[in-house]
């Protein structure tokens, strides 16, 4: 184990900390906490500092290159968000605080639940969500809730189409509901004959990504949504992609009942490797009593006249789901989302979507000559091509894939959404400018030209990265997390 961390790098004797003199008297420590051997390297701080930033440089980054993951939206995170969730008072805040001494978080909590109430057409948000799949777990036991409390038990159903994102499935069967899998149709629609055979008195609810992980906006959305409702189900709606919607559509408005927003996607806000994330919850009026535990509320007015703010508190909903999270959730992402809104303003959120839709629809006119689009119509913030073509039978998705990362573009999402074979999901984000956009599409060209004259040099991409072409499901498997001897110096 020694000899693994930080390598041979390490030096007996050699510090980067030095505590400073004690000026309390020494006091025993309990024999359980002692061990003999504790073999951490010995390292000066320069050592330190050079090995992790060496690091923290053999990634790619949204700060370093193009990041076209389709359905992940990896837009620019303004760097202002940043020193926003540095300010003291919300970095060092205590969640254990009494409110009167955390009025400023729960102001800012308030008014984030507010506005995410206010872009979706919703009465209530719920912040405790820790990622999107986290919040469509707590939107669909907020339905089943909902339906309990009517005594209505027989509805255990919950439809949700093929092009759905692959949490939707998964987190239905956690919350205890039947998944039954809805067919799209020839345009990328919800085949609406088949849905009608399952609207029964057993329908739950559906749970519709829109536009779904084609890309595509659901023609017949609002049919969809009549369709269940009449049967006595509910909507959920899967908001992670709200970044091709903002200011267009209020999901609320065309029959969504529950419906959860990604802030680490739409509202910027750093994510990958694995977190943190946030994933509010906002609902209709008839949802709001059921929502988690607690809220943030006014519990006194403001006293305009003797300049007296408003009281913000925590407020239990009457017929709660519970917590589905310790304290209020991940704080650190409400500041950096609300700092994004605010910056935008209306218009500006506005404008974001209409500048994602545009770069997407831009990249797909550029490449829809190259690659085959299964369902080729004008798309929202993303598109789906394939990675394949009868003319060069030995290149998949996954070649051009690494290709890419040779040219400093981080590969879209492969092999995603199922229903397309050799799939290359290209969601190119608002925050690119025509440049970039037009040398990722000259380079999409010129590999698509490779795969005829050179496929060696696809198959055994990447060429210019630190390592070459990895085993990805040995990589998962056998996880190296120690020092690598190549990169310590
Ligand atoms: C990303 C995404 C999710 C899941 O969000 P996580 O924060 O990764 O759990 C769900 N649905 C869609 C459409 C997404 O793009």
């Amino acid at each position: 184990m020694a000899e693994h961390l930080m390598c041979d790098l390490s030096v007996p004797g050699r510090v980067g900390f030095r505590f400073p003199e004690s000026d309390v008297p020494a006091a025993p420590l309990p024999d359980t906490l002692l061990r003999d051997d504790l073999p951490l390297p010995e390292l000066a701080e320069l050592d330190v500092i050079r090995y992790f930033t060496r690091l923290s440089q053999l990634n790619h980054s949204v700060d370093t290159g193009f990041y076209p993951l389709g359905s992940c939206t990896m837009k620019y995170n303004p760097k202002v968000n940043e020193e926003a969730a540095r300010i003291q008072g919300f970095a060092n805040l205590h969640p254990l605080q009494p409110i009167e001494t955390s009025q400023g978080a729960l102001a800012l909590m308030y008014h984030l639940q507010e506005w995410l109430n206010t872009i979706g057409g919703f009465a209530g948000t719920s912040l405790q969500p820790a990622a999107g799949a986290h919040g469509e777990l707590t939107g669909v036991l907020i339905i089943r809730a909902y339906h309990r409390s009517r005594s209505d038990t027989k509805r255990t159903k919950i439809l949700i189409p093929d092009s759905a994102h692959g949490t939707n499935p998964a987190t239905s069967a956690m919350s205890g509901l039947t998944v039954v899998e809805l067919p799209s149709d020839e345009r990328g629609n919800i085949n609406l004959d088949i849905l009608r055979e399952h609207c029964d008195e057993t329908l739950a609810g559906l749970m519709l990504t829109n536009p779904n992980t084609l890309g595509l906006f659901d023609e017949n959305v609002e049919e969809v949504n009549r369709l269940v409702h009449d049967a006595g189900g509910l909507i959920y709606g899967d908001g992670a992609n709200m970044n091709a919607l903002l200011g267009i559509i209020r999901p609320a408005d065309v029959g969504i009942d529950v419906l959860h927003y990604n802030l680490h996607k739409t509202f910027s806000t750093p994510h990958g490797g694995g977190g943190p994330g946030s994933g509010p919850v906002s609902v209709v009026e008839k949802l709001v009593e059921f929502l988690p535990d607690p809220v943030v509320k006014i519990i006194e007015e403001a006293d305009d006249e003797n300049g007296i703010p408003p009281l913000y508190g925590l407020v239990t909903p009457p017929q709660t789901i519970g917590r589905v999270k310790a304290f209020q959730g991940h704080f650190g992402m409400f500041v950096r989302a609300y700092t994004y809104i605010r910056m935008h303003g209306a218009e500006g959120l506005r404008k974001v979507s209409e500048h994602a839709v545009l770069n997407a629809n831009y990249l797909l006119a550029q490449l829809r000559d190259t690659y085959h689009i299964p369902y080729d119509r004008t798309c929202m913030h993303e598109f789906v091509a394939e990675g394949r073509w009868p003319d060069a039978p030995d290149i998949h998705a996954l070649d051009i894939a690494k290709r890419l990362m040779d040219f400093n573009f981080h590969p879209p999402t492969n092999y995603f959404p199922l229903i397309v074979h050799e799939a290359l999901m290209i969601e190119p984000t608002e925050t690119e400018s025509k440049e970039t956009l037009d040398a990722f599409a000259k380079t999409m060209i010129k590999i698509a030209e490779e795969a005829r004259t050179n496929p060696e040099i696809l198959k055994s991409a990447p060429h210019s990265t630190p390592f070459g072409r990895l085993d990805e499901v040995k990589a998962a498997k056998e996880l190296v997390l120690c020092c690598v001897p190549e990169f310590a110096r």
